[in-house]
């Protein structure tokens, strides 16, 4: 039997080019990708549920008979029809209808619906459910298996991932899908066959534990996680025999530039930035390639450090590239290291994507002739894009770069010879427990001290009822002079959706605080247009800035002082850490609201009370570990330090030391097994990051 890696999606029923197209924009070439796509979570559509047994938040089928169907007016226009199934009622409230739609919703009618109850002005109800109306005549069966939920992409629905992955399912088998841990491993770790746990997790069956597949602990998932973890440390293993193997210009400690730097910069370096700084230092001056991580909170002053790097080797007469994951954060540090070289004598360069014609032709010819400093976006990966001396690559915010493009980095050293050392920060806070194992390949140092002078963010609840005193908070703090962020989170996983939603509350705050200057930032925007959105706020052009988490990273005005974050209960504590540090970072006392819709859970409860305890990243890391709720967890993967696929490094942070024996293990004994699980899980997981 041919093994479903080698079967193009093109072979299934019902997918031509353009569907092959769509599938190939979520990762989705062969059977197998089809295969490890799982679904996000899962409904259940097995029975139908009471009405008057509905809790509110839960999502579920149910039955019932139309008593009766108004145009409500309200703040905004809508249908709201009536259901009763003689153990309760509820409203079924649409926002967009047709009057077709209106008159089959007629009284007497009978429906059956899919959706989430929500306390609403009317008692329960159920906002845009799925439904279909019953004639009586034909007995629709409910769904056998639980239904899963896929990630998706705009064109492809629910219905046809769940067509493809059924046809996928039917040709599963230990032969069409090899399972490349072998018996013995499977057993002492008590590791279910591997195509099991996809059929299970794929389709589980009615009585499977929702609420443990939620928190991502099923067996099922741990099968798949355990191959993930033990792929991801054999993939570093590797990494690091290969760049032993390679050589590095070794950078002598440089005697001027720095202290050149340091006195012009107007404050001192905190303790913390010139330890970093020396381990840094040391690693350069060696022959081997450095391949260090700098781990520190946001504000913590990463870029300093980044520049005495930097100038150890400008010193040295080498080239230095510096890279960041967005085009407002590589200009943000352009501007900066500007500001920093060029009293130095030092020109920057620039290189980034919207960079066209003859600006990019001359900015190639510089770096190919040696321009010193360069700062750009990945744009700098291109293959054209040639380095004359590159010695020392700088990469901000690291969780948004593949390991793909740090290779392809490292082909750009000195003649193509030496690999250049690299320099690698990140904001995101790793528990100390698992850096090691989230980065294996690299060494670590820790900025573990905030320059003096900054006054904490002070974070408090606020139940989305409250809504219009908020308002009324970003009227006063602008009025001060102040400027605010506006955040909306992420919706049903959908980036459409999530920008339909801040595009809507930018025009209700346009509308309600009519004396401000409001902006609006979001993912679908062209980079041009953030940028000058971007380059208003800063200047403080706009004062209230509605954003979805796209600012989440690194992205400094320090003159804002306020932040709401809408729905924080949608995010990862790590994420919310991310974005408060937007503020904070002036001299003003700084707030963050968390503005959350009820009822929270107890969990829910628990994790936002930490975010109003504490501004350590580290703490909120850990206690974030210890505190994974049930359905809570939506957007960690988003924010996650490496791209996994079904592993989460906190949630199966109690896989690792079985994972590091396992790998071990595999090496020594079953050696011609490790190619094809880097094979299997390595070839999409090198893809950028979402940005
Ligand atoms: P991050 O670690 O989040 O990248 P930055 O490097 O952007 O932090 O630094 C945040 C701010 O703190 C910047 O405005 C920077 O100039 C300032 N800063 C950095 N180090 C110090 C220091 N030792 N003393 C005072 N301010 C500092
Ligand atoms: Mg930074």
């Amino acid at each position: 039997m041919t093994e479903l890696a080698q079967v193009s999606v093109t072979a299934l029923k019902g997918v031509g080019e353009a569907m092959a197209e769509k599938l190939a924009r979520v990762g989705l070439e062969n059977l197998q990708d089809v295969l490890f796509h799982l679904p996000l979570r899962y409904q259940d559509r097995t029975r139908v549920v009471p009405i008057g047994a509905l809790r509110p938040g839960q999502d579920a089928v149910i039955e019932g008979v139309v008593s009766g169907a108004d145009v409500s007016m309200g703040k905004r226009r809508s249908l709201l029809v009536r259901l009763g199934d003689g153990s309760g009622s509820l409203s079924l409230r649409f926002y967009h209808f047709s009057n077709a739609q209106k008159e089959a919703l007629k009284r007497g009618t009978h429906l059956r619906c899919y959706g989430e109850a929500r306390p609403g002005a009317s008692g329960l109800e159920i906002y845009h459910p799925e439904y279909r109306v019953l004639t009586g005549e034909e007995d629709i069966p409910v769904e056998q298996n639980l239904t899963p939920i896929y990630p998706t992409t705009e064109g492809l629905t629910q219905q046809r991932l769940r067509q493809l992955s059924q046809q996928a399912l039917d040709l599963l088998g230990p032969r069409s899908l090899p399972d490349w841990l072998p018996l013995e491993l499977a057993r002492e770790h008590q590791l279910a066959p591997l195509d099991e746990a996809i059929r299970y997790l794929h389709r589980p069956p009615p009585d499977a534990d929702l609420e443990e597949l939620a928190v991502g602990h099923h067996w099922a998932q741990h099968r798949l996680a355990f191959e993930e973890l033990l792929t991801h440390q054999l993939s570093q293993q590797r990494l690091r025999e290969s760049l032993r193997a390679q050589r590095a210009p070794a950078l002598p400690q440089a005697r001027d530039l720095p202290v050149r730097y340091l006195d012009n910069l107007g404050f001192a370096p905190t303790g913390a930035q010139r330890r970093v700084g020396a381990e840094i230092a040391y690693d350069l001056s060696q022959p081997e390639p450095m391949l260090r991580l700098v781990q520190g909170d946001v504000g913590a002053g990463k870029t300093v450090v980044a520049a005495l790097a930097a100038l150890q080797a400008l010193e040295a007469g080498y080239q230095v590239a510096l890279m960041a994951p967005t085009e407002i954060l590589a200009e943000q540090h352009f501007i900066t290291f500007q500001r920093w070289l060029e009293p130095l004598g030092i020109e920057v360069a620039w290189l980034a994507g919207k960079l066209k014609g003859k600006a990019r032709v001359s900015a190639l010819e510089r770096i190919a002739a040696g321009a010193p400093m360069v700062v750009g976006t990945h744009a700098l990966f291109q293959p054209e894009v040639q380095f004359a001396r590159l010695a020392l690559v700088i990469i901000d915010e690291q969780h948004r770069f593949g390991v793909q493009q740090r290779l392809a980095l490292r082909q750009k050293g000195v003649g193509g010879t030496m690999c250049p050392h690299q320099l690698i920060m990140t904001a995101t806070p790793i528990p100390r427990t698992l850096a090691m194992s989230a980065y294996a390949d690299l060494d670590t140092s820790v900025l573990d001290e905030l320059p003096p002078g900054r006054t904490p963010v002070n974070t408090v609840l606020v139940v989305d009822s409250r809504r219009p005193e908020v308002v009324e908070r970003v009227r006063a703090a602008c009025a001060e002079g102040r400027q605010a962020y506006w955040v909306c989170t992420l919706i049903e996983e959908s980036e459409e959706l999530t920008c339909q939603a801040a595009q809507s509350t930018f025009e209700e705050l346009t509308l309600a605080l009519g004396e401000l200057r409001v902006g609006l930032i979001h993912g679908r925007m062209k980079p041009v247009e953030k940028a000058e959105v971007m380059a208003l706020f800063k200047a403080a052009e706009l004062q209230l800035l509605v954003a979805t988490t796209v600012i989440e990273v690194g992205v400094d005005v320090p003159n804002s002082s306020l932040m709401i974050i809408e729905n924080p209960e949608r995010l990862g504590l790590a994420q919310l850490h991310q974005l408060r540090g937007r503020v904070g970072r002036g001299s003003a006392a700084s707030h963050c609201v968390l503005l959350y819709h009820p009822p929270l859970s107890q969990i829910g409860r628990e994790r936002l009370g930490i975010m109003r305890e504490t501004n350590d990243g580290f703490v909120i890391a850990e206690k974030d570990l210890q505190l994974r709720g049930p359905g809570e967890m939506l957007g960690t993967r988003q924010t996650g330090l490496l791209q996994f696929k079904v592993a989460d490094l906190m949630r199966d942070a109690d896989l690792l030391p079985a994972v590091r024996d396992a790998a071990q293990e595999l090496i020594q004994r079953w050696p011609g097994h490790v190619t094809p699980l880097l094979e299997r899980w390595l070839r999409h997981g090198q893809q950028y990051g979402q940005v």
